[in-house]
């Protein structure tokens, strides 16, 4: 990746770091930690099919945002897997909550399908709503069983892609691992 696109290496304040830039100021950055707490126009949620909360990131978000969102939640009947929707961020930072919901890994090669579809369709919908600043969990790496070491290639090929494919629309996108490791592998992914 690195020889073909050009990478800047920039450390940033805590633990956030630019990996790849665009001349018209598109980045993709990683960041380790809590991605409720960060300040974007949007965060991805890896939800399940209800939209209806659960655990993980999900039940973090929620948390969060407080009532008002599962209350949006409900009005949404539910989510296909790789497709996403979107609410408001109610008392998160971020405006916006995209809910996307990625595969339970089975080991089939469709997996992968759906979990870059998973990426490539938030990116999508954070276009049609102005997103200048979106932060995605690693998608189903927690209670879906994906493989970090197979999903993380998946989720920043695919970002890239989308963001090369899109160039003229400047965005910030921020992979967000929760641990050292989900981090330490984009680092190594991107570097
Ligand atoms: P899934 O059901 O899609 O596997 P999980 O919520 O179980 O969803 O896990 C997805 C990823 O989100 C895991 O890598 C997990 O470590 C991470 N995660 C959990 N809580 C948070 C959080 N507050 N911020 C960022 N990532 C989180």
């Amino acid at each position: 990746m690195k020889k073909r696109m050009g990478v800047l290496l920039i450390m940033k304040e805590n633990s956030m770091k630019v990996m790849l830039e665009m001349s018209q100021g598109s980045k993709l950055s990683i960041c380790q930690g809590d991605i409720t707490k960060l300040d974007v126009d949007c965060i991805v949620n890896a939800a399940n099919r209800s939209l209806l909360g659960g655990g993980g990131v999900d039940g973090a978000i929620h948390r969060a945002a407080g009532p008002g969102l599962l209350q949006e939640c409900r009005t949404l009947h539910g989510c296909e897997t790789g497709q996403a929707k979107i609410t408001k961020g109610y008392n998160l930072k971020a405006a916006y909550v995209i809910h996307t919901v990625g595969p339970v890994y089975s080991g089939k090669p469709k997996d992968a399908e759906l979990l870059a579809d998973c990426y490539w369709n938030s990116l999508e919908l954070a276009k049609e709503h102005g997103v200048r600043s979106i932060a995605f969990p690693a998608i189903s790496t927690g209670v879906y069983g994906y493989p970090l070491k197979e999903a993380v290639p998946i989720a920043a090929e695919t970002v890239w892609q989308w963001m090369k494919e899109h160039e003229g629309y400047a965005i910030e996108v921020i992979l967000c691992g929760f641990d050292r490791q989900t981090c330490e592998l984009y680092e190594e992914f991107l570097s």
